[in-house]
C-alpha cells in the first residue's frame, strides 16, 4: 500500500534496523523501544490489523510466531518475552499494518495499561 510506512520499510524506502527477512515477513527494531529488546514482526502482505486475520491468512500468522521465537532466541531473550498486537486506535494501534511487538529484557507487569 503506497502510503503505509511499514510497506515502505519492507520496500527499503524508509530505513530500518532489520533483524530478519524472508518471503513472507520482516522483523526490525522498534524506533522507540519500550524494553531493552523491542522488535516488530510484520507480514509483507498489507493486512491492516489483527481484526483482519482470517482462516485464509492464519498460516502466515503462525509463521510469524515461529519467526518471533527464532529471533527472540537469537537476541538473547530466550523463552521470556511478551508479544503484543494493538488492534484499533482505542487499543493503541498507530500504524495500520499488522505488526507484532516483541518485548523482552526486563520484568513485565500485568495487566498492560
Ligand atoms: P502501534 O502503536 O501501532 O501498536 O505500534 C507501532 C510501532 O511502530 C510503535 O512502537 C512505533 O515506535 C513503531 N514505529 C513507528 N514508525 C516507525 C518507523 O519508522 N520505524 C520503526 N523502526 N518503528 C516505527
Amino acid at each position: 500500500m503506497s502510503d503505509c510506512i511499514f510497506c515502505k520499510i519492507i520496500a527499503g524506502e524508509i530505513p530500518s534496523r532489520k533483524i530478519y527477512e524472508d518471503e513472507r515477513c520482516y522483523a526490525f527494531h522498534d524506533i522507540d523501544p519500550k524494553a531493552p529488546v523491542h522488535f516488530l514482526v510484520i507480514p509483507k502482505e498489507h493486512i491492516t490489523g489483527a481484526n483482519r486475520i482470517t482462516e485464509e491468512n492464519a498460516p502466515l500468522v503462525g509463521h510469524i510466531f515461529a519467526v518471533i521465537a527464532k529471533v527472540a532466541a537469537e537476541l538473547g531473550a530466550g523463552d521470556d518475552y511478551r508479544v503484543v498486537t494493538n488492534c484499533g486506535p482505542k487499543a493503541g494501534q498507530t500504524v495500520g499494518h499488522l505488526h507484532f511487538h516483541v518485548l523482552a529484557g526486563r520484568d513485565m507487569t500485568w495487566p498492560p495499561g
